[in-house]
């Protein structure tokens, strides 16, 4: 099968073609679990932290891509609810233990043991994968193939940050940062909280009048200040000079959830923080770590019954560096997804 690969932790500012197209194998599904047919395969932020070693792979070579749609080629023994011909997607979560304290409470994103898909175990950057049968998602049918993959990761994620701001119908929300995962928010955001204002920070002026086609209410630059203290905002970016930038602009009592793997390197942007402007008055930081199955599959039928359909740019599997480095250099526009033949 044709593979994208990844051999070598590098940085994409000086490498541009970190992964490396190769012929491997086709992958034999063991006990419990499917072999895929990979059709499509989005490409994620959290791709470039594993290509650049911020959140490595344990082990090299590795297929990266966590927002996988297939469908089901062979199964192995003691798989038994879904079939030969199911079209089914795969998220960031591998698998987890199942028997920790974590996994015990439904917080298998916190599982210890938890493995992500395209970082701990290979992914979908080829024409086939094996995963386990409990950790793949039958896709709704009113999505085609290349709509569903963003749901995956910037959908079901963007819907596990919202449930973590505990934001109210008509409480003013922030979004700062406004690629992949922003715009399904948004989206989500008009559906379920209809009076809800929605104030959006970007540092590229594309993305800015990508927020208020959409229905943003306003749109700003990364460190403007909001015409409305904003009760709880989301955050997407790499970077820590946001982070300053939305708690000022955070109402008393609010919660800033970021929405972030790793953080890159303006630390030094932290010695703004001012405890009076950024924290005090009860403000809140709370982060988002990894994705639960109970978040992925609420999250696509919720996502059916709104017919959310993310805005998406299609490239093929052999162009995944371009992709990466687009989404690296802050070429954004909605969500970037490979198409496998
Ligand atoms: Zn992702
Ligand atoms: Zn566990």
């Amino acid at each position: 099968m044709k593979a994208m690969v990844l051999k070598k932790l590098c940085n994409l500012k000086e490498n541009q073609t970190p992964l490396e197209l190769m012929e491997l194998p086709v992958p034999v599904p063991g006990d419990g679990e499917i072999l895929l047919k990979v059709s499509v395969c989005g490409v994620c932020h959290s791709e470039l932290d594993e290509i650049e070693g911020r959140t490595p792979p344990r082990q090299l070579p590795v297929i990266p891509g966590h927002q996988v749609v297939g469908r089901i080629e062979a199964a192995g023994s003691k798989v038994s609810t879904l079939k030969i011909g199911d079209r089914v997607g795969v998220a960031w979560i591998f698998s987890a233990c199942g028997a920790c304290k974590f996994c015990l409470a439904g917080n298998e994103n916190l599982c210890r043991s938890f493995e992500a898909t395209g970082r701990d175990a290979n992914g979908g950057y080829a024409q086939y994968m094996t995963i386990a049968e409990s950790f793949a998602y039958p896709i709704p049918e009113v999505f085609s193939d290349v709509q569903a993959s963003p749901l995956l990761c910037a959908g079901a994620i963007g819907y596990r940050s919202l449930r973590l701001t505990g934001l109210k119908d008509g409480q003013h929300l922030g979004l700062t940062g406004f690629g992949a995962s922003g715009h399904l928010v948004l989206k989500m955001v008009q559906y379920k909280y209809p009076n809800t204002e929605v104030y959006v920070f970007a540092r590229s002026a594309e993305e800015r009048a990508f927020a208020l086609e959409l229905g943003a209410v306003w749109a700003g630059d990364t460190p403007e200040q909001a015409p409305h203290k904003l009760d709880s905002i989301i955050d997407t970016t790499p970077a820590w000079e946001p982070i300053v930038a939305a708690l000022a602009n955070l109402e008393s009592g609010g919660r800033l959830v970021i929405n972030a793997i790793r953080k890159e390197g303006d630390k030094q942007s932290l010695l703004r923080l001012d405890y009076p402007a950024h924290l005090w008055l009860e403000k809140e930081i709370k982060s988002v770590a990894n994705i639960t199955r109970r978040d992925v599959k609420e999250f696509l039928s919720l996502a059916a019954e709104m017919n959310l359909k993310p805005e998406v740019q299609v490239f093929a599997l052999e162009q995944a560096n371009e992709a990466l480095f687009e989404l690296k250099t802050g070429k954004i526009r909605g969500a970037k997804v490979l198409k496998i033949d």
